[in-house]
């Protein structure tokens, strides 16, 4: 027998279904003029929208509005300027063995989009995917995740454009409903999240051979050179790693310093981090630090730095977090080693571990040995070996004398390498990854057929040997000869028996 939720949600899908039907009368142009009400909506209610996701995850105002707010209206202003440019239908050489046809590519739908979101930031990845599937022609089943719903909170955001309410339905509960969800055949997922649920979710599409894109988890390095002047980096450390609370998953886990300066750059970090203001200090206006969001990770939080202790590693600057609060102190170790679960898992909390580096090789190679790669970050004053490190990184985006930068372009494509996931949200491959290509070949048509159709005979072999050798064999008179045997070959469409 089904369960409520399960009727919900095929109900839920045959909606946003019909809602798909029905929005094919829109145009791009409409679906444009949509998504700039949303982003006007947006900016107008900005402190609702702080308030609220504040009150939901715990972080602070600045968090808020810097990746919540900005972030979001960003992707939409881009979507409006280069949406047009991407999808519109488009003309693409056709090579001279097809000579006489056209080609073209069109950008369509997949129809119903599922997209499911983790907690860490419930307003800015509903809007960012919500908002590319739909401009792509989409409509969207999102399900935001059980730990930060916002309940209504999109659907009220989205209630400033019928036709976006109209295409997004938003359905609330856990992974059983999640799992429910995909069940229903959504042509494509979009997924965030861990990567233990995405396996799982991987798995369960490829039983129903729906395509998904996966947004992991990361462990992202940053690497600081000897030649970098190192107030920078020392702050960047500091705002990459705390940043809502290390809830990110492209915060800085992994600090690796060059030997020459990592002393110096220490004591410089320590100093810092003493000046930052978490929630306690100041529970209502604005502060550096909010709360963590969920016990389970701050009890993960505890779990990798025991574990870090435990194998020697030094607190060079917090304490433990306590069982009962959710305000985590920033937290630096020193001393740690590959080993220890701080390097080498994601820990998704306000934790920064360093390690020191001898020289650029040894620093790529720590950097790289993790079975995440989404974004890493370069310091140095060196521009040349700053791009070279960032090809040698295995990571889908690098920030060069910046943290978390990369993705803070809407042009630039957000998405990991190995365990990080594949697929990209925003850019132009995040908003083509709502598309599946068509591709059409446009001949004239007539009487004539084609010299590769039938019947096969030892001359038409022999003479698309002869084609293909003037085609490819560079000689003197090539074009000639092109000429030559492709004359001969067309005679073939001109005797159909
Ligand atoms: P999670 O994987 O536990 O949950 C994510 C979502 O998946 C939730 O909505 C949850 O209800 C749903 N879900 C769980 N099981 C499911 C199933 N079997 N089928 C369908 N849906 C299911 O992740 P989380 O704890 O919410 O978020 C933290 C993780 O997200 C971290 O690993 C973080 O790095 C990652 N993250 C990645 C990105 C990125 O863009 N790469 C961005 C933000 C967060």
């Amino acid at each position: 027998m089904a369960t409520p939720e399960q009727h919900d949600v095929k109900l839920d899908f045959l909606a946003a279904k019909s809602a798909f039907q029905q929005q094919k009368s829109l145009t791009l142009r409409q679906r444009l003029d949509e998504i700039r009400r949303l982003k006007e909506t947006i900016l107008a209610r900005r402190e609702d929208i702080i308030e609220r996701v504040m009150a939901e995850v715990g972080k602070c105002r600045t968090d808020a509005l810097i990746a919540e707010i900005i972030g979001a209206v960003d992707w939409l202003q881009w979507l409006e300027k280069y949406a047009t440019g991407i999808l519109s239908d488009k003309r693409v050489p056709t090579p001279i063995t097809l000579l006489g046809k056209k080609s073209r590519l069109f950008h369509e739908p997949y129809g119903v989009v599922l997209i499911i979101c983790p907690w860490n930031y419930p307003f800015h990845n509903a809007i960012t995917g919500i908002a590319a599937a739909f401009v792509a022609g989409n409509a969207v089943v999102y399900k935001p995740s059980e730990h930060s719903p916002c309940r209504g909170l999109i659907e009220d955001i989205l209630a400033c454009s019928p036709a976006l309410s109209a295409a997004v339905k938003v359905v609330y509960g856990d992974g059983i409903v999640g799992s429910q969800l995909i069940e229903q055949g959504p042509g494509k997922i979009f997924f965030t999240g861990s990567c233990a649920t995405g396996e799982r979710i991987m798995a369960q599409a490829s039983r129903l051979l729906i395509p998904v894109e996966l947004e992991l988890g990361g462990k992202d390095p940053m690497l600081v050179f000897a030649d970098a002047v190192l107030e920078r980096p020392v702050m960047g450390a500091l705002w990459g790693a705390f940043t809502n609370a290390g809830q990110s998953c492209s915060a800085v886990e992994r600090l690796l310093v060059q030997n020459e300066i990592y002393d110096k750059f220490l004591a410089k970090l320590i100093a810092q981090a003493e000046k930052l203001v978490i929630r306690s200090q100041d529970p209502h206006g604005d502060v550096d630090i909010g709360r963590m969001t969920v016990a389970f990770q701050r009890d993960k939080v505890t779990a990798h730095v025991s574990d870090a202790l435990s194998r020697g590693a030094t607190l060079a600057f917090g304490k433990l977090p306590s069982e009962d609060d959710l305000l985590v102190s920033p937290i630096i170790l020193t001393d740690v080693t590959p080993d220890m679960l701080v390097w080498r898992e994601e820990t998704f909390g306000p934790v920064l571990p360093i390690m020191r580096f001898a020289d650029e090789a040894e620093a790529v190679k720590l950097a790289n040995d993790s079975e995440y790669g989404l974004c890493a970050s370069v310091f140095t004053a060196d521009r040349e070996r700053a791009l070279r490190v960032a090809r040698a990184l295995e990571v889908g985006g690098v920030s060069i004398n910046n943290v978390n930068m990369s993705e803070g372009n809407p042009g630039l494509p957000f998405g990991g390498y190995k365990k990080s996931g594949f697929g990209k949200l925003r850019g132009p491959e995040g908003l083509l990854g709502f598309t599946r290509s068509k591709a059409v070949l446009i001949d004239s048509g007539g009487s004539k057929v084609e010299a590769n159709w039938y019947p096969y005979t030892a001359g038409k072999y022999e003479r698309f040997l002869r084609f293909l050798t003037a085609l490819y064999t560079p000689k003197f008179g090539r074009i000639v000869r092109i000429a030559w045997h492709g004359l001969r070959l067309e005679a073939f469409s001109q005797r159909p028996r």
